[in-house]
């Protein structure tokens, strides 16, 4: 074997039921004082559950997805005005990529404390909106330095936002399957990721307010953006990527949808990556251990069902081409790429 994996650096805390007392004690071992609070106002009751044990600089409920520069740019001055030492983020991507924006340009830590499965808090990558365009970046000032997982603040995500953020996790794991960047270490990753999240999503659909199957699938989410985090974007990626600066898409929705069709079209041309995820769902095939998850989950099937015009698949087409990574297993052209965006675009079974 020939690879090199890089682990990045990271306190993990899970403490079901225990968040204000776990955020406390991570933001005493950063040697920190005075936290700069930033939740969305819906998750306002969650922070104050969370900050209940810590020392409150300031407050910021300004979030909005795929974090506008402006937005940004407030709430870096609400920090610095505040003088924070640390950076407490409770909520889903949005929050934690709010969060991400501050440290990268403050340098202050982050506590994340997630409330969706989105990964976010895992990673060492930022994201910002200009317009219509969103640009992202990797920078080892925004990877939070503790990460408190409570799957209680995770029992009034509704189900069908529960089912398209977990299928985002889900989508961290296949897609790592064969990232840019992917190695062994990762594909172990993303397998139990796979295992534990084919588990704990159809434990949520039937019982949203239950701890066990949310537990199980937190800790899936997590070992999906570290496996993520380290191989890279794949095609699956790209295409939301693509789709989402175009049509501003919702993020875990899009994913849902597209993740069938990347596998579907990957899959033949990708046979050990393929026969890890059959074996991570126990299926005798991998899109067929997709197909029954989603089946059982109802997932999302249709971009057009969430915002996407039709026109948009021809728009799409060159840019998920020049951003497709070079290493994916099945060769891309106009026409392969064009079936798919139509079959996710009308919710076709993915063949
Ligand atoms: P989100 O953070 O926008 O949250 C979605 C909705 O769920 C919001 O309405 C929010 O108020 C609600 N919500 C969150 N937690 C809740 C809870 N516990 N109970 C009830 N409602 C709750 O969406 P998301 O899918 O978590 O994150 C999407 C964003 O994260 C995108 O901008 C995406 O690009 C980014 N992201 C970044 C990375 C990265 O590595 N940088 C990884 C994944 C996602």
């Amino acid at each position: 074997m020939r690879f090199v994996h890089e682990t990045l650096p990271q306190r993990v805390v899970f403490a079901a039921g225990d968040a204000a007392a776990a955020t406390a004690a991570e933001v005493a071992v950063l040697g920190a004082s005075r936290a700069m609070l930033i939740a969305g106002k819906a998750e306002a009751a969650l922070a104050d559950e969370v900050g209940a044990g810590l020392s409150v600089a300031v407050r910021h409920d300004e979030v909005v997805m795929h974090v506008p520069a402006e937005v940004a740019e407030r709430a870096r001055v609400a920090a610095s005005a505040s003088g924070a030492d640390v950076l407490v983020c409770v909520g889903g991507g949005s929050t934690t990529g709010l969060a991400k924006a501050v440290a990268l340009t403050t340098g202050l830590p982050i506590v994340a404390v997630p409330t969706t499965y989105a990964g976010s808090e895992a990673t060492n990558v930022w994201g910002l909106t200009e317009g219509e365009v969103k640009t992202t970046g990797v920078d080892a000032r925004v990877l939070p330095r503790s990460i408190v997982y409570d799957a209680s603040l995770m029992l009034g995500l509704p189900v069908e936002m529960s089912v398209a953020s977990g299928l985002n996790a889900l989508a961290h794991c296949v897609d790592a399957m064969w990232g840019p960047r992917v190695d062994p270490i990762d594909q172990a990753l993303a397998g139990e990721g796979i295992r534990a999240l084919a588990g704990g999503l159809p434990a949520v659909v039937a019982d949203p307010a239950g701890l066990e199957g949310r537990e199980q699938t937190l800790y899936g989410a997590y070992l999906a953006a570290v496996a993520f985090a380290s191989a890279g974007s794949g095609l699956h990626h790209k295409i939301c990527h693509v789709l989402g600066g175009m049509f501003n898409l919702p993020h875990a929705q899009t994913h849902a949808v597209v993740l069938p069709h990347v596998l579907a079209l990957n899959a033949p041309n990708a046979p050990e990556a393929a026969g890890r995820i059959a074996a991570a769902f126990g299926s005798p095939t991998a899109t067929e251990g997709l197909r029954a998850l989603r089946a059982a989950l109802d997932a999302p099937r249709a971009l057009r069902d969430h915002g996407m015009p039709e026109s948009g698949i021809a728009k799409a087409v060159g840019p998920v081409l020049a951003a497709a990574p070079s290493n994916n297993p099945t060769p891309l052209d106009e026409e392969n790429v064009t079936t798919l965006l139509r079959a996710a675009w009308e919710g076709a079974d993915p063949s």
